[in-house]
């Protein structure tokens, strides 16, 4: 019997089936955006050289297989079918040429049942093996593509980053002069008014003039923070150490803050006996930490009090804590407050208080800097206490 002739007999009707079922199979999901055609594609060449293989007098076309296959892997890759997809249609072929073949095989010998499953089966797996090849080539090629299209793009970010970031040094530096210029004339013009009372009342804009000293000073703090952080993020940040007196360095930087302190109604607690008395470190920088986390512990408390401690923890290190009973930082905002621009707004009166969010982030980098470490314990509502250890020699920067 030559099955060919019905294969190429049933050859649409078979197509026909095939894409329909490839079209109802919910794990084959490449076809749902796919016209019929498109699913079709190959196929019918493909069933052609399969009746000729199967055909006794004509010569074989496993060429046509081979080519078509190829074909068709080409195309599904483009198409974007995952390999499991491919599989499952050409299970599903062999599954339709069957059904369809199966009235005429079951009148043929066994003999000629065999030679005829075997040869469909043999030109099926050419096709998958043939089609996968393609179909990799193809992904291959895609990926190469999308290797250097990604690669394009991390250069231009780069690039842009790095415009950005000079950009905005500069800008910064801009911003500076004229913004010290309207603060210094703003100070003047309020100092001259305090001291001439008589004219006070007629200047019913002294209130805005203050608003305006504020926002300036602010924005000049915000301006130098931002710098600050882009010096050390280009490791431009350079430590200057020196022989420090801890206890007097600690007593200057609570002069400067106890006003602030006072106008809180807040009490100041210094335990400072278990300090070294001499640490080598950058004055500067130190003075920097301890004024930042003390103006932090005053700027989120209302009531009670701010606990400073020093000591030394070992023969190469001392610390020095900050306690606050304050409003606290949530677990999750804990992991975040080291971040440049991060705040964690609780209430109206933190949003309105003089925050810029860089505090803690160059506290960090500072004590970094210093081979030292930063840790934070807070509770919401209770308080929080931050803790530096740095070594009480300074390690040289490489
Ligand atoms: P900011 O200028 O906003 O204070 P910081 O970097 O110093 O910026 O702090 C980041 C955020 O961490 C603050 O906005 C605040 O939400 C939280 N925070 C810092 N210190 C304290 C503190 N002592 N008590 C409660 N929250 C704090």
């Amino acid at each position: 019997m030559d099955f060919s002739q019905t294969l190429i007999a049933k050859s649409d009707a078979i197509l026909h089936k095939w894409v329909e079922a490839v079209y109802e199979d919910e794990q084959i999901e490449a076809t749902q955006e796919l016209t019929f055609n498109a699913v079709r594609d190959s196929l019918p060449r493909i069933l052609k050289a399969l009746a000729t293989v199967l055909s006794e007098s004509a010569t074989s076309d496993l060429q046509t297989v081979v080519d078509a296959s190829l074909e068709h892997g080409t195309l599904r890759a483009e198409q974007g079918f995952e390999p499991e997809e491919i599989a499952r249609e050409y299970r599903l072929l062999r599954f339709v040429i069957f059904s369809f073949l199966e009235e005429d095989l079951l009148q043929g010998s066994a003999q000629e049942v065999l030679r005829a499953v075997r040869l469909i089966d043999t030109v099926i797996d050419e096709a998958i093996a043939r089609c996968f090849n393609s179909y990799t080539q193809g992904r291959l090629q895609e990926l190469k593509q999308l290797q250097s299209q990604l690669r394009l793009t991390n250069q231009e970010l780069t690039r842009l980053v790095r415009a950005t970031k000079e950009n905005l040094s500069h800008l910064a530096h801009e911003l500076k002069t004229p913004l010290t210029s309207i603060i210094g004339y703003a100070d003047l013009f309020l100092r001259q008014q305090r001291q001439q009372p008589e004219l006070k009342d007629t200047y019913a804009n002294l209130e805005s003039i203050e608003r305006v000293l504020k926002s300036g000073r602010l924005l000049v703090r915000l301006i130098n923070d931002t710098l600050e952080i882009s010096r050390y993020d280009a490791g431009q940040m350079k430590l200057h150490p020196a022989q420090t007196d801890v206890r007097s360095l600690i007593n200057s930087v609570l002069e400067m803050i106890e006003p602030l302190a006072s106008g809180k109604e807040l009490s100041l607690v210094v335990e400072c006996e278990r300090a070294p008395s001499q640490v080598n470190t950058d004055p500067l920088r130190l003075q920097q930490i301890v004024t930042n986390l003390l103006s932090n512990a005053i700027r989120y408390t209302e009531s009670g009090s701010i606990h400073l401690e020093c000591w030394t923890v070992s023969p190469q290190q001392w610390a020095i804590s900050v306690t606050d009973s304050g409003i606290g930082i949530s677990l999750d905002a804990q992991t975040k407050i080291f971040n440049p621009y991060f705040r964690e707004v609780t209430d109206s009166k933190v949003q309105k208080s003089d925050g810029t969010g860089l505090g803690l982030a160059i506290v960090s980098r500072l004590v970094q800097l210093m081979h030292g470490e930063i840790k934070v314990d807070s509770q919401l509502g209770k308080g929080s206490t931050f803790t530096v250890i740095l070594p009480l020699e300074a390690i040289a920067q490489v």
